[in-house]
């Protein structure tokens, strides 16, 4: 069986606490491989070598430290198919969808590439009679991530990306779930010229996150999750006085209007609703068209699609739509939400619970299930399933199926599908969620913005990625000063150049 370690100074170190968590291959259903847990005095250990690196790192100019992230990004090119094979072995979604996982990282790593602009801070010449004022960002020191296991690559390089870039010693602390992508990415920050002891990889489960959440160096700490895991990291982070930012989870509404092109709207909704298997914050799990007609014609253009829908393992390649759930407890907790979507009164229109695959009868497998007329005091609309379930919730008028929108607790993403702008305008001023579509239904913005929900899905003040990304690994000083008259002679003839 391989065991896989952790990753600190540079080095591949083996845990030692003896606790580990098996690591799966959901496709079969099998073990293959374990991943040690860190104890607090593991935990403590590496941050502490952590502090002792970053003051150089920090104190490197930021063009170099850019230059690393260029070289990052060119061995993430270099090793995509590698990345994307190990991902989708753990996590079990597509190859295609795998890649998509890295490059959507890959993106903020580029983005960071611009860390020398990100960083300059702003200036005032003569504030005062012979007085400048100025300000600069600097690192925070030893920060730490947390993230999930549903975009193993991707939200880590959202997190270390900028916290590295901006000069900050990193301690991630991946999902246990899937942590050989994470380690790998370390291995090439590494052959990327990351100096050892700046990334350190210790896996782990809640001793290592608590170690975390008290380890009084560590002084930021962003975290991905699901939203009670979040509210507590955001208590307890703050109340230990760390800079605390946690994206939860999600309840993402897609409206349709009467006008909306249906053929449209089903595709997106088929791509948003199944798309690896349901396990995205951001994919749509609640559809809402307007009008009992636009309902029974969105209905009739879903259920051929869904039924179309190919599930398999991430190794039959292009032939697959999506993948496994990614465990056991998982594939139970979405069979058992299906069976009180039928209790509690919604009709069943497509029913995914009896999936089999032949091969693969171990495998955490279900077939995609699509609801019609729920209703918002059914389990199935109140939680996230985080399954390819999607449920359809009928609303009379665009008022109603705004207020659906609204009054969920999460507040992620949403979409609207429509014709008409002024309607499609009104919309985004005025729903409370943080991410919209207008007739696009996973709305993830681009690296060089930034990403973040609102309501449950989403604590602290700063967005992810993009300019935010900045703001929250670093610290503004800012200098107010004033020389003296002084002598003003000699001088020097070679243009300087920065080493
Ligand atoms: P999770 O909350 O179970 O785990 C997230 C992290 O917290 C992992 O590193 C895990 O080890 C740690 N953790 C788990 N239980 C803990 C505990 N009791 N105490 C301390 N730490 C603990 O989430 P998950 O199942 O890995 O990921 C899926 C969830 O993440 C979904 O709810 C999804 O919506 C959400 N998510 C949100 C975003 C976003 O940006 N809003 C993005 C991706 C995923």
């Amino acid at each position: 069986m391989k065991e896989l370690t952790h990753f600190v100074n540079g080095q591949q170190v083996k845990g030692t606490s003896g606790r580990f968590a098996d690591v799966y291959n959901p496709a079969l259903g099998e073990v293959q491989a374990r991943v040690p847990l860190a104890s607090k005095a593991e935990l403590d250990a590496a941050v502490a070598a952590a502090a002792a690196a970053q003051p150089a790192w920090g104190a490197t100019n930021p063009q170099r430290r850019a230059r690393v992230m260029m070289e990052f990004v060119r061995l993430l090119n270099r090793d995509m198919d590698k990345l994307a094979e190990a991902l989708s072995s753990e996590h079990g979604k597509t190859i295609p969808d795998a890649k998509g996982d890295v490059q959507r990282g890959l993106e903020v790593i580029e983005f960071c590439i611009g860390a020398p602009h990100l960083l300059k801070g702003e200036f005032t010449d003569s504030a005062g009679p012979g007085i400048d004022m100025y300000s600069m960002r600097q690192p925070l020191g030893v920060v730490a991530g947390i993230t999930p296991f549903n975009f193993p690559a991707m939200i880590p390089m959202w997190k270390m990306g900028p916290a590295l870039a901006a000069g900050n010693a990193f301690i991630l602390k991946p999902s246990e779930r899937d942590p050989s992508v994470p380690l790998m990415l370390a291995e090439l920050l590494k052959e990327a010229g990351l100096p050892d002891g700046i990334l350190q990889v210790v896996n782990g489960d809640k001793e290592a996150v608590d170690a975390i959440l008290d380890n009084p160096t560590i002084q930021a700490i962003g975290f991905v999750g699901s939203t009670p895991i979040a509210e507590y990291i955001y208590g307890r982070g703050c109340s230990n006085g760390k800079r605390v930012q946690c994206f939860g989870g999600a309840k993402n509404h897609m409206i349709i209007m009467p006008d909306a092109d249906m053929d449209q709207a089903a595709d997106a909704l088929v791509g948003a609703g199944y798309g690896a298997a349901g396990e995205r914050c951001m994919a749509i799990s609640v559809a809402v068209p307007v009008g009992d007609e636009t309902a029974d014609r969105l209905i009739e253009k879903l259920v051929p699609r869904i039924e179309k829908l190919k599930v398999g393992p991430y190794t039959a390649g292009n032939d697959v739509d999506y993948g496994p759930l990614v465990t056991a407890q998982a594939k139970e907790r979405v069979l058992g939400l299906i069976n009180s979507g039928v209790e509690q009164g919604a009709e069943l229109v497509v029913d995914g619970r009896n999936f089999n695959l032949q091969g693969y009868e171990s495998g955490y497998f279900i077939g995609p299930s699509l609801f019609d007329k729920v209703t918002p005091d059914m389990e199935i609309y109140k939680q996230e399933i985080f399954g390819p379930v999607l449920s359809t919730v009928r609303a009379k008028t665009y008022e109603e199926a705004l207020g659906y929108a609204m009054d969920h607790e999460y507040g992620n993403g949403t979409a609207i599908f429509t014709r008409d702008g002024d309607t499609a305008r009104d919309f985004a001023a005025r729903v409370n969620v943080g991410m919209v579509g207008i007739n696009v239904p996973i709305p993830v913005p681009l690296a060089y913005h930034t990403f973040g929900g609102w309501k449950k899905s989403g604590f602290g003040d700063l967005n992810q990625h993009g300019p935010d990304a900045f703001r929250f690994y670093t610290r503004t000083k800012t200098v107010t000063s004033r020389w003296p008259s002084g002598l003003k002679e000699g001088g020097e003839f070679h243009f300087k150049q920065m080493d």
